[in-house]
C-alpha cells in the first residue's frame, strides 16, 4: 500500500523517474535473485600480523545479475535494508556462510556482516542461534560485524541482543571504525572484541601524517582496552610495515588477498606475509 500511495506522484523529473524505474526494477530483480542463486559470497582472508597466520574470513555478498552483470552491494544493500528484503537475504548469507566454514580447518573463523536494518526488523539473537544449530558451526567460530549505525539504534534492544550472542560465544566485532558519528562510550556498555580500523585510514597511511596519528591511537586504545585490532584495505607493503610496527594485530586488504568465491585449499601459499 505504500509503495501505491509513493506511484501517485507525479511530480518527478524524467532523470529521476528513471533512477526510480531502474530502483523498482532491481527490487523486483533482487527479489527473483535470492530464489534463483543469482547472489554468491566472496571470501577475503584476514591475518594475524606478527606471525602471518590465517585466522579467518570476511564473507562478503555478490550479486551476478543475468543483463547487468555485477552489482556492487553498495547498490542492491540499500534497496534490500529498505524493502525488508534484507531479513530473506541476511539468512540466506549466514546460513551460506556458516554452512561454507564447516569445511575449513577448525581454528578459521568466520566473519559475517550485518547491517542495522536486520536489528530493526528481527530478532538477530534468535536467527543466529537458529542457523548455528542448523548447520552445527561452533559459534566460537562465528564473529559478526556490526557498524556504529547499529550500535546508535535503539541502544538496550541492541545491547540485549549483542549480550547474549557474546554469552552464546559468538564474537562482536566493530566494523568502520573512525567513520560514524558516536562517542567511544558504547566500548564499555557493548561485548566489542575487535575493532576494524575503517579503510579510509588505511588509504592514506604515509602520506598524510594526521592518519598516521589516528591509526597509531586506535592501536594503543586496542591493546589498552585489550580488543583486537584489525586494519582494512591494506593494499601496499609500506602500510603493512607501518601496522606491523605500531603492533596492529591483524590485517586484511588487496595486499594480503581479495575476496574470492571459493577458499584455497592451501591459502598461505603465495602471500607476502613478512613485511
Ligand atoms: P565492508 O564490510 O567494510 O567490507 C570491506 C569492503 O572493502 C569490501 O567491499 C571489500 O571487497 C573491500 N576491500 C577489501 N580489501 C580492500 C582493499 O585492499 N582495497 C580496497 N579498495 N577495497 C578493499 P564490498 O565487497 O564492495 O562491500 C562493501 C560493503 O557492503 C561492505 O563494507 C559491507 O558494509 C557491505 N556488505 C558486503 N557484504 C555484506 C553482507 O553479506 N551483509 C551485509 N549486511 N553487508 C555487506
Ligand atoms: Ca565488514
Ligand atoms: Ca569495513
Ligand atoms: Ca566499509
Amino acid at each position: 500500500a505504500k509503495q501505491d500511495g509513493r506511484n501517485t506522484f507525479r511530480f518527478f523529473e524524467p532523470a529521476m523517474d528513471a533512477a526510480l524505474q531502474r530502483r523498482r526494477r532491481l527490487e523486483h530483480d533482487l527479489r527473483n535473485a535470492i530464489r534463483k542463486h543469482q547472489l554468491y559470497l566472496d571470501y577475503q582472508p584476514q591475518f594475524g600480523l606478527s606471525h602471518g597466520d590465517l585466522t579467518g574470513y570476511e564473507a562478503l555478498v555478490r550479486w551476478w545479475h543475468p543483463v547487468e552483470g555485477e552489482i556492487p552491494p553498495s547498490t542492491f544493500l540499500p534497496i534490500a535494508e529498505e524493502t525488508g528484503l534484507i531479513v530473506p537475504l541476511g539468512e540466506w548469507i549466514l546460513k551460506t556462510a556458516c554452512t561454507y566454514a564447516l569445511g575449513w580447518p577448525p581454528e578459521t573463523k568466520l566473519a559475517v556482516n550485518l547491517s542495522p536494518a536486520q536489528f530493526k526488523t528481527q530478532d538477530v539473537y534468535a536467527l543466529v542461534r537458529r542457523v548455528l544449530m542448523e548447520t552445527g558451526l561452533e559459534p566460537e567460530r562465528l564473529e559478526l560485524e556490526i557498524t556504529e549505525g547499529t550500535i546508535l539504534q535503539n541502544t538496550d534492544a541492541v545491547i540485549e541482543t549483542l549480550t547474549k550472542l557474546d554469552q552464546l560465544g559468538v564474537s562482536i566485532a566493530m566494523d568502520d571504525f573512525g567513520t560514524g558519528y558516536s562517542s567511544l562510550s558504547y566500548l564499555t556498555r557493548f561485548p566489542v572484541k575487535k575493532i576494524k580500523i575503517d579503510r579510509s585510514f588505511i588509504d592514506t597511511l604515509g602520506s598524510n601524517p594526521q592518519t598516521s596519528a589516528i591509526v597509531s591511537s586506535i592501536v594503543g586504545l586496542g591493546q589498552s582496552l585489550d580488543v583486537t585490532i584489525t586494519a582494512e584495505g591494506v593494499e601496499t607493503e609500506g602500510q603493512a610495515a607501518m601496522l606491523k610496527h605500531w603492533g596492529c594485530d591483524q590485517v586484511q586488504g588487496y595486499y594480503y588477498g581479495r575476496p574470492e568465491a571459493e577458499v584455497p585449499s592451501d591459502p598461505l601459499e603465495d602471500i607476502p606475509l613478512d613485511a
